[in-house]
């Protein structure tokens, strides 16, 4: 006799691109008391999304998953074009995975051909990815909040993996007065360290071993910190420096900041998060890592 893996049971995926059937869909859960949980991705799902998917169905009870490239987040020389679509095994993965419904619209149902309305989350847009990529907050921004309407959460799940992005999102939030809970969950990594992307597809052998300069160096930051070191500057120099010692790494930036505000540190203070992102070849990565201050002895 086959049996649903547990948990799995009783529940049957539906995919739609259209808003409509969403809002009737989730409608129809509240009005049975569920609780809904939401997960925007961009697709070409891997075991980062998964776990966003898995916290969601442990945390709520009705599970909707958003697969949409958003053009607006992709600078005009970009990847938007090249970006993975695998809708199908997308689609599969999320049945396996217990999702209630999967949301897939074109671009011109959440875009109109005139949009004048966008998102900005003025000064946290500006900095960091925000400087490298002039604009892609707004797309960011804009797109969740269109989202979020859409399917109206009462939990977002957001990964880690974009520290910049769900901090900003939920500072969205709280502002915009939009009545969901923004809950972040941990990056998921690979045995080595690599930071599991829709983009490290686009890695040869080779260029997927030299990304691993880019987990190693945050690590290197977090040990320097946890040994006691607590020069900034030059926590950030050894750091970029280890990234640096492949000529196939070119770095945007390698940099410490304050983990609430992503402020510039000229000390170190309790709540820091180490900031990278870096081309290896011509793919772009990022990644992150906290590092807390040790407690005085
Ligand atoms: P994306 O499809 O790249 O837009 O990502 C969709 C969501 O998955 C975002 O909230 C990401 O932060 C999250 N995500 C991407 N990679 C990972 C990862 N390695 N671990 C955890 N979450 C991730």
């Amino acid at each position: 006799m086959l049996t649903a893996p547990s948990g799995t049971k009783n529940r049957e995926l539906r995919a739609t691109d259209r808003i409509e059937v969403v809002r009737t869909a989730v409608s129809d859960a509240r009005g049975r008391g569920l609780r809904i949980g939401c997960v925007p991705t961009m697709g070409a799902l891997h075991a980062g999304h998964l776990s966003l998917i898995t916290a969601a169905r442990e945390e709520t009870d009705f599970v909707v998953v958003t697969i949409f490239v958003n053009p607006t987040q992709f600078g005009p020389n970009e990847d938007f074009r090249q970006y993975p679509r695998t809708l199908n095994e997308d689609i599969e993965a999320c049945r396996q995975a217990g999702v209630d419904l999967v949301f897939h619209p074109e671009t011109g149902t959440i875009y109109g051909q005139d949009d004048r309305t966008f998102v900005e989350v003025a000064g946290l847009s500006d900095i960091l990815e925000g400087e490298f990529r002039p604009g892609h907050f707004r797309g960011v921004a804009t797109v969740v909040t269109k989202l979020l309407n859409i399917t109206s959460p009462d939990c977002a799940y957001f990964g880690a993996k974009d520290y910049q992005q769900q901090l900003l999102i939920r500072r969205m939030c709280r502002e915009l007065h939009l009545p969901v809970e923004v809950c972040t969950k941990p990056t998921v990594r690979e045995p080595d360290g690599l930071a599991l992307s829709s983009r490290n597809r686009y890695l040869s052998d080779s260029e997927r071993q030299v990304a691993l300069l880019i987990s190693q160096s945050l690590q290197l930051a977090k040990q320097l910190v946890s040994d006691g070191e607590h020069d900034i500057d030059s926590i950030s120099n050894k750091m970029l420096h280890h990234l640096t010692s492949s000529p196939s790494v070119s770095v945007d930036y390698a940099t410490i900041r304050n983990a609430e505000t992503l402020e510039e540190l000229s000390s170190a203070c309790h709540s820091m998060v180490g900031l990278i992102a870096a081309r290896v070849g011509k793919t772009r990565l990022i990644d992150n890592m906290l590092i807390d201050l040790p407690e005085p002895r």
